[in-house]
């Protein structure tokens, strides 16, 4: 159906944009970190368009689960379990298909996840930075200011931007980069820009 067609076609621009931002994401993950983001990030999302052929006729929650589950067995680091993770546990929330509720549902059992598990807050400079704001701002769009799904995805994607931005002064407190101290301080956090990436390719196949 239509839905499922919707998902495919995201995650495999997700896949792609990746892929070109492969040097991007190594160059900043070479900065602050051990330089294995970017391929980490395109590996991770080559395997998951390899194995989600196998789910073409799966519920919509089922095809986002197994997006995890290739991501968590195939990326190691601390992004891959992160991204899997978060992606698995938020799956369940989409048992009922794409609605604007059952996504608001999805970015906070999302969020939620992500910083139980890692147990980074905003400030951190982690992908929560970038997280944190999208889904507030995407829940904020649906609920309060009752705007379409996609223009509410437009403005998360605005807001993760910023935060991919707030990310560069901060000194990090988690992951590899927090054991440069203050040497970390004037550089985007990799995982936060990873995370832009996603969102702009997500929206990017919605319009
Ligand atoms: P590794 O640091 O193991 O090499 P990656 O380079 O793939 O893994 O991913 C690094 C990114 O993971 C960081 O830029 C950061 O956004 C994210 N990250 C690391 N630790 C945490 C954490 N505890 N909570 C949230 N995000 C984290
Ligand atoms: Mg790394
Ligand atoms: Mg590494």
């Amino acid at each position: 159906d239509r839905q499922r067609e919707a998902v495919f076609a995201a995650i495999e621009n997700v896949a792609a944009r990746l892929a070109e931002a492969k040097p991007y994401l190594t160059e900043l993950d070479s900065a602050i970190g051990d330089a294995d983001h970017g391929s980490n990030m395109d590996r991770g999302f080559e395997t998951v368009v390899e194995k989600i052929e196998e789910e073409r006729d799966s519920d919509i929650d089922d095809i986002i689960k197994a997006v995890g589950v290739a991501l968590i067995s195939e990326v190691g680091g601390a992004a891959g379990p992160l991204y899997g993770g978060s992606i698995m546990h938020a799956s369940d929330q989409l048992s009922e298909g794409l609605t604007p509720e059952s996504t608001v549902a999805f970015g906070e059992a999302y969020l939620e996840k992500l910083t139980d598990r890692g147990g980074a807050s905003v400030g951190d400079k982690t992908m929560v930075d970038a997280v944190t704001p999208a889904v507030h701002t995407y829940k904020k769009s649906i609920e309060n200011d009752d705007l379409p799904a996609q223009e509410a995805l437009a403005k998360a994607v605005d807001a993760a931007r910023r935060g991919v931005e707030f990310t560069v002064p901060l000194r990090a407190n988690k992951g590899r980069a927090s054991y440069l101290g203050w040497r970390s301080v004037g550089h985007k956090d990799p995982g936060a820009a990873s995370t832009l990436l996603i969102l702009e390719a997500i929206l990017e196949s919605a319009e």
